[in-house]
């Protein structure tokens, strides 16, 4: 029942899409200007590789950008208004990320081969949104990456159960982690896989959620693990 219901909002969301384009030329998705699906001077917002800092000492996370402005029209756009065109721009900027981050590395030559892992959705936001948003993000940063010379692979084993949805309203770092503590599950073992894991995900706030699928990577057998967003909210020290 689930499968059909996503399929349907799946078939409504390209007709609209089809419609809007039809009637409407588009913009840049962060700030309007006409004919570009992100325009130079946007891009140039996610070049970056801000670190993240996350509840716990040891975990690692690195984000594109500042979550405000035109980074966080153009997210909110894509994310929560079917702006699909932003795919593989998104996920090329993310790969960007990634080659910045593992060239600061120290570990780096030990690094031999890359498991891009989406950030898991509940499935009331999938159903909201008609998709799981990360994903076509990790799959086309696995050819950016395998561009860049880097083996890599994608695997969704990250699952959200049990909670509402994944909002960034929510503010306070220990309530957030308390709401999804437990919640986040690999669906297969890991032990013996020495890649590098890289949970990709749109939005970092408090980093709870990041923190936990690092975690549960790391529980699951997986040698090391770090996460990589589009936007991370700045540090509350800085
Ligand atoms: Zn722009």
């Amino acid at each position: 029942m689930r499968a059909v219901v996503l399929r349907f909002a799946n078939a409504l969301r390209a007709w609209f899409a089809v419609i809007r384009d039809v009637l409407l030329p588009r913009g840049c998705a962060g700030c309007d200007k006409p004919d570009e699906v992100l325009c130079p001077s946007c891009v140039k917002l996610f070049g970056h590789a801000y670190p993240k800092a996350l509840p716990g000492d040891d975990v690692r996370c690195y984000g594109c950008s500042w979550y405000q402005g035109s980074v966080r029209q153009a997210i909110l756009n894509w994310k929560d208004h079917g702006d699909e065109e932003c795919d593989r721009v998104f996920a090329s900027l993310l790969a960007d990320l990634a080659v910045k981050v593992l060239a600061g590395q120290a570990s780096y030559d030990r690094i031999h081969a890359l498991v891009l892992v989406p950030a898991p959705s509940s499935f009331s936001s999938m159903h909201h949104r008609g998709r799981w948003q990360t994903l076509p993000l990790a799959r086309s940063m696995v050819r950016y990456l395998r561009g860049y010379g880097f083996a890599s692979v994608m695997k969704p084993v990250l699952r959200l159960e049990g909670v509402r949805g994944k909002s960034v309203q929510t503010a306070d770092a220990q309530s957030r982690s308390r709401r999804i503590a437990g919640h986040v599950r690999v669906t297969e073992d890991l032990s013996g896989d020495d890649s590098l894991f890289i949970v990709v995900d749109d939005i970092v706030t408090t980093g709870a959620t990041m923190g936990q699928c690092i975690a549960a990577l790391r529980a699951a057998g997986a040698r090391d693990a770090i996460g990589l967003a589009l936007a991370c909210t700045p540090n509350r020290s800085g």
